[in-house]
């Protein structure tokens, strides 16, 4: 069903053409992601920053960076050549808010050449608490935060993240991870309040947090959060001992079922989210980014 109705008539109109908070709109309306931020503040272990996040994307794919210049010249093109062309969302292929100047000097642009389109990011959220002002400033009204535990302990997190980075130091451990979490909640709740549609997404990592999905879901729920995105993990046999997941499996698609149970009882959840990369381009089912590489519109002037 479509979370777009019965809404009260603010928050329609949020969702009514965004592909990815409307299951019906996502037949309809495309969306664009512009790769212009390279950076990350955080480690996940099902991440290898080679490629993007895989917060939002698939691991193993490498998209094409784009400066912010580089980044409106491609969505006014794309936007030519896509009329149903109704989003522009920053999802890496690091962490939109760990690149706050590369990423609003691209929704600066877009503010100013193509005011109609909504604007998204997708963050960890250890930095969405400092830039809610930057956010609203800019007419960004979607945020997608990826929270995997809400675990005050820290411990499911520590087995989720080995560091984060923040105000100028390493934290690691159950400290990181229960940093990470105090700044996650305080920057999803200060969204709800400036009136920032949040979408969450969770990967569910089998044996770590897959039990414990359906809370995370309920403490969501009661910070005003949206929509619900469930997906799961992609194991790559790289993550190993390395990145501190050795022999956990991908996710089954009957372990993702009963995640989505235990979680969709509370809040909607997103059934139809493709894990897309951070340069796609077009329908959410047909990425047309191959068409709009570089040298598509690096010749328009
Ligand atoms: Fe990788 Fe994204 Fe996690 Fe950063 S937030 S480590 S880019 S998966
Ligand atoms: Fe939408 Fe999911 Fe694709 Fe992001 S990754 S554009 S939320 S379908």
């Amino acid at each position: 069903s479509s979370p777009a109705k019965g809404l009260p008539k603010d928050v329609e109109a949020l969702v009514n053409n965004h592909p990815c908070y409307n299951e019906e709109a996502h037949h309809h309306y495309a969306r664009i992601h512009v790769a212009v931020a390279p950076a990350c503040n955080i480690q996940c272990n099902y991440c290898n920053r080679k490629y993007d996040c895989s917060n939002e994307s698939r691991p193993g794919v490498t998209s094409e960076r784009v400066s912010p210049e580089e980044a409106i010249k491609k969505v006014l093109h794309v936007g030519a050549a896509i009329p149903q062309l109704s989003v522009v969302g920053i999802a890496g292929p690091g962490d939109a808010l760990a690149n706050p100047k590369a990423t609003f000097e691209t929704f600066g642009y877009l503010n100013r050449y193509a005011p109609d389109l909504k604007l998204c990011i997708s963050t960890n959220g250890l930095a969405l608490i400092d830039h809610i002002d930057a956010l609203k400033a800019h007419n960004v009204h979607h945020v997608t935060v990826t929270i995997n535990s809400v675990d005050e302990s820290g411990e499911i997190g520590a087995k989720i993240y080995p560091w984060i980075y923040h105000d100028h130091k390493r934290y690691r451990g159950v400290e990181a991870a229960q940093l990470l979490l105090k700044r996650q909640l305080e920057g999803i709740k200060a969204c709800a309040e400036a009136g920032i549609l949040v979408k969450a997404n969770s990967v569910l990592i089998p044996h770590i947090n897959d039990k414990h999905l359906g809370e995370v879901a309920k403490v969501l729920r009661d910070l005003g959060v949206f929509l619900h995105n469930v997906m799961p993990l992609i194991s790559k046999k790289e993550y190993g001992t390395k990145f501190g997941l050795e022999g956990i499996p991908s996710a089954s698609s009957k372990a993702l079922m009963k995640a989505q149970e235990a979680c969709g009882t509370d809040m909607k959840l997103m059934k139809h989210c493709r894990q897309c990369r951070a340069d796609a381009v077009g329908l959410i089912n047909q990425d047309r980014k191959d068409e709009f590489g570089k040298e598509s519109f690096n010749a328009l002037s």
